[in-house]
């Protein structure tokens, strides 16, 4: 028998986070965590599913779920070994549904639905593979990667033939890699102490936690108030010292001229790197604020919608850091993209994370890239947070500011049955009780 998708189930999953202000910022300043959860289901002998999600705060994440279903009939009824041998089909199946493209195109929520989606097939793949989705990655032949990635829109920038380049030169000295990044893992950076809400207090004792954590760099949250940005920003200078790096991230707040001065007015604490000083659609705007403010670095990404904007960020000269995430583009196939654009224009890449999950999933593509095309984890980090990775079956492990090489295989998605059951919005156990509480 030809085995199938039989199932793509949904889930809307929240958690109330925006209780304890974790995750606070200039932007949202009262997040609840939340994912637009799908398992992929089929009636093959071995049982395995494939997970994925994608990452919203809260509000919404009904419209996120609803997405996704949406692409229920593009997914059913695939033959389970052809959908797996070539996920890049369904990957262009569903970015080229015609009368769902009109919602983008490849962009927003529908794009992020197709993440979620083709995601979820990447770990059914690498768990059929038996291999953690970075092996079943940089295992992969080069010229297999590169059909996997949609070049319509790259070509002025990155043609196949040169991606191709790229992954052959890339896999050079893998070997030895592989054996640094078992032992010691893919440097990390942390986000914990730097969140807006939280105080001067609790700021100082997370910066020295972060130390005696064998982080190497930090982040704080600017933008709100400019005497409140320099007073936390000399008190976490004051606690990790000089050579530790510390990065700020605005979200998005300032308008290119107050990105331009704010961050001006912070650079006597150095900061490593100003976050989405703007707009994320504004290119050319990233692009001064990098003139203005160097040797401050440029980073952005979290919000970047698509390979194509990111390709003009870099035409333009407008990052000095990348900022991919795992689950706001359209999976696994277009982050591929991403980190060969990356390559070919020489911008380290450093992965957004936090979330629910996002560190869980985006640990995978940071140890590809190292294993098989930048071959290097120079200036090169991953963000980390240290909230909700009790929910998944397979969690990240950190160790002396590393990430560990994932070991299980798959991509790291899959949460716990009963954290579906206690978070399921609005009827799972944790919020049937709060609206009785709240007398809702
Ligand atoms: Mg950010």
């Amino acid at each position: 028998m030809t085995a199938r998708i039989t199932a793509l189930d949904t889930f809307d999953i929240r958690f109330p986070t925006s209780r304890e202000l974790d995750g606070s910022d200039a932007m949202n300043p009262d997040p609840d965590y939340s994912a637009a959860y799908v398992v992929v289901r089929t009636d093959a002998a071995d049982g395995l599913e494939g997970h994925g999600f994608t990452f919203t705060i809260g509000r919404g994440n009904e419209v996120q779920v609803a997405a996704i279903n949406a692409l229920r009939e593009h997914v059913l009824g695939r033959e389970v070994a052809a959908l797996c041998a070539d996920p890049g089909t369904l990957n262009r199946d569903l970015i080229g549904d015609s009368q769902l493209r009109w919602l983008g195109p490849e962009k927003g929520v529908m794009h992020m639905a197709i993440g979620a989606v083709v995601n979820a097939v990447w770990d059914l793949a690498a768990k059929r593979a038996g291999k953690p989705l970075w092996a079943f990655l940089a295992d992969a032949e080069p010229d297999w990667l590169v059909s996997q990635v949609d070049f319509r829109y790259l070509t002025d920038a990155l043609t196949p033939a040169e991606a191709e380049e790229l992954l052959r030169a890339g896999r050079r000295g893998r070997t030895e890699r592989e054996a640094l990044l078992r032992e010691r893992g893919y440097p990390a950076y942390t986000t914990s102490p730097g969140w807006l809400g939280y105080s001067d207090e609790k700021l100082s004792r997370l910066a020295r936690q972060a130390l005696a954590d064998g982080f190497t760099q930090i982040k704080l949250k600017v933008g709100a108030d400019l005497e409140d940005d320099i007073r936390r920003c000399r008190v976490a200078r004051q606690v990790i010292g000089p050579d530790i790096r510390m990065a700020v991230d605005a979200n998005q707040r300032w308008s290119v001229a107050e990105a331009i001065e704010w961050t001006k007015a912070l650079a006597e604490f150095d900061p490593y790197w100003i976050e989405e000083p703007t707009s994320p659609d504004d290119v050319l705007g990233h692009a001064a604020v990098r003139r203005a403010v160097a040797p401050v670095k440029v980073a952005t990404g979290e919000h970047v919608q698509n390979r194509i904007v990111f390709k003009q960020l870099l035409q333009a000269g407008a990052i000095d850091v990348l900022q991919l995430d795992s689950a706001r583009v359209g999976g696994v196939n277009e982050n591929l993209a991403i980190l060969l654009l990356a390559a070919k224009f020489g911008v380290p890449v450093c992965p957004h994370a936090g979330g629910v999950g996002l560190c869980e999933l985006v640990q995978h593509l940071s140890m590809f890239d190292y294993l098989a095309l930048s071959a290097t984890t120079e200036n090169r980090v991953i963000e980390y947070v240290d909230h909700l990775h009790e929910h998944f079956v397979t969690p990240v492990a950190l160790a002396r500011g590393h990430y560990l090489a994932p070991t299980a295989p798959g991509f790291s998605a899959q949460m716990h049955p009963r954290s579906l059951d206690t978070y399921r919005y609005p009827d799972g156990v944790f919020w049937a009780a709060d609206a009785l509480t709240e007398g809702r």
